[in-house]
C-alpha cells in the first residue's frame, strides 16, 4: 500500500471517532506551548500528556528558537493566550551530527540524501547541488544543555516576548522517554514578576 493510502486510511479511522472534538476552541485550553524537535522518535502529545485542544506544539529541526519559532510563539501568546513556554531538545539529536559548514558543503555537491558513517557525513548524490545553503543558518547543536540555555535566553531577551511568561528548558531522553530539566535554562527563563 502507498504511503498516501496508509495515511488516508488512518485518517478515515480517526475521523470516525472524532466525537466532540468538533467543539474544541481555538485557544489552547491549558495555556502553554512546547517548542521541540521534529525527530520522529518524539511524540509531544504522549511525552507531555496532551490531548487535542490542550497546547501549542511548535516543531522544527532541533527545536531551536529560529525566527520562525519566535513568530509562532509570539502568535501563541499574543493572539491565543499561552502564558508558559517549554523548550525541549533531546538526546541523540541529528542536529549534533553536523555543522553549518558540513551542511553547506553537502548541499553544494548534490541535493540527494547523504549518508553518515563513523567519519561523518558524505554526499553520494547524482543531482546537481546548490550554493543556496550558504544563506541559511542551520542552527546546529554541539551541546544539548547549552543549546537549551541559549534558546531560552533568546526568548527571554526578545523584545516581543513579555517578561511575565516563564520559559522552561528540558532535554528529552530518547532512551527512557524521560524529560530532564536544564536548571540553568529554567533559571534564565524565569518570569520577571
Ligand atoms: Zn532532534
Amino acid at each position: 500500500m502507498s504511503t498516501v493510502q496508509e495515511l488516508l486510511d488512518a485518517n478515515e479511522k480517526y475521523s470516525k471517532s472524532f466525537g466532540d472534538k468538533a467543539r474544541l476552541a481555538m485557544p489552547p485550553a491549558r495555556h502553554f506551548a512546547i517548542l521541540t524537535c521534529m525527530d520522529a522518535r518524539l511524540d509531544p502529545a504522549k511525552y507531555a500528556g496532551l490531548r487535542e485542544g490542550d497546547a501549542h506544539v511548535i516543531r522544527n529541526a532541533g527545536g531551536r528558537v529560529s525566527d520562525d519559532a519566535v513568530r509562532s510563539l509570539v502568535i501563541s501568546h499574543k493572539l491565543l493566550g499561552t502564558n508558559e513556554w517549554f523548550v525541549v531538545h533531546h538526546t541523540d539529536c541529528g542536529m549534533e551530527t553536523f555543522t553549518g559548514e558540513v551542511m553547506r558543503d553537502l548541499l553544494e555537491r548534490s541535493l540527494d540524501t547523504a549518508v553518515i558513517d563513523e567519519r561523518g557525513w558524505h554526499d553520494v548524490g547524482k543531482t546537481p547541488g546548490s550554493s543556496e545553503g550558504e544563506f541559511i543558518d542551520w542552527l546546529t547543536i554541539d551541546d544539548q544543555d547549552r543549546s537549551v540555555v541559549r534558546d531560552v535566553q533568546r526568548l527571554r531577551s526578545h523584545p516581543l516576548v513579555p517578561g511575565y511568561i516563564p520559559i522552561f528548558g528540558y532535554v528529552y531522553d530518547v532512551k527512557t522517554g524521560r524529560l530532564r530539566e536544564v536548571p540553568a535554562a529554567t533559571e534564565a527563563g524565569r518570569a520577571a514578576h
